[in-house]
């Protein structure tokens, strides 16, 4: 290992798991090294001192000692807690989601600092979401941290020329398939996993081109968020091979809240 035997480490808790009687196992993202598994001994006792600074979603600054399989958190102090979006079930279902998917995604040790920086952003866009109980730009922050986790990890979707014969695509109606990895011409149609309509493929293209702040407000209508969602669904599903814990979740908790205006 090139890291001395014990250093200062930015993380977040992106999971975390008992472990014996007072021991938890933590998930950590950092942005230097990618995912991490750590142990932080004594951390359920009530007299524990970094309990408060390890909460899931927690970004924190943390001493780590090099142990032989894991890591062990030897300090903690919390830098920013996110603590609105645990407030709130939606909102709190949309940041285990984000961090399920890079927990899936990335293999530990891998680093991903603009991953890590995006999903940084994409919880201070929920915790801000929650805080104004605000569920139509959360709904596109998500879909926003969807595609750019794509597009990061090498699957990036075309969405400019017909994945089937390589014509730009014209504006229209067009189909989209995630094995081959982006949307395809009416003529190609037959090849598509699903169907893509000229509203849907232009929303994906900004989320896509655009920086998150030069976004303009869209107003999307049921309709085309749930096709939105449900094809980037498709892709990751495509790419992951499994589907993930948080997914039935989140669809129970969208039903459940009142449906964005
Ligand atoms: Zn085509």
């Amino acid at each position: 290992m090139a890291h001395p035997r014990v250093y200062s480490i930015e993380a977040i808790i992106l999971r975390r798991g008992n472990f014996g009687e007072a021991d938890r196992i933590l998930t950590l993202f950092t942005p230097t090294q990618g995912k991490i598994r750590a142990i932080a001994k004594g951390i359920r006792r009530t007299t524990s001192r970094k309990a408060g600074h390890l909460e899931l979603f927690t970004r924190a600054q943390l001493l780590l000692a090099s142990g032989r399989e894991l890591e062990v958190v030897t300090q903690a102090e919390g830098r920013e807690q996110f603590e609105h979006l645990r407030l709130d079930l939606w909102h709190a279902t949309g940041a285990w989601y984000t961090a399920e998917l890079v927990d899936r995604f990335l293999e530990d040790a891998d680093p991903h600092p603009r991953l890590y920086a995006l999903f940084i952003a994409t919880l201070r866009r929920l915790d801000a979401g929650a805080l104004a109980h605000e569920q139509t730009q959360s709904w596109l922050a998500l879909r926003y941290f969807e595609l750019r986790l794509l597009d990061e990890l090498g699957y990036r979707p075309n969405l400019h020329t017909c994945v089937g014969c390589d014509t730009p695509l014209r504006p229209e109606d067009a189909g989209y398939s995630a094995e081959l990895g982006g949307a395809l011409c009416p003529a190609c149609a037959p090849l598509a996993q699903r169907r893509l309509s000229l509203r849907g493929l232009k929303v994906l293209r900004l989320l896509q081109t655009s920086e998150w702040e030069a976004l303009p407000r869209l107003r999307l209508d049921g309709t085309v968020r749930e096709e939105i969602e449900a094809l980037l669904r498709m892709a990751l599903r495509f790419h992951l091979d499994r589907d993930l814990k948080s997914w039935p979740f989140l669809r129970r908790v969208t039903m459940e809240s009142a449906p964005p205006e």
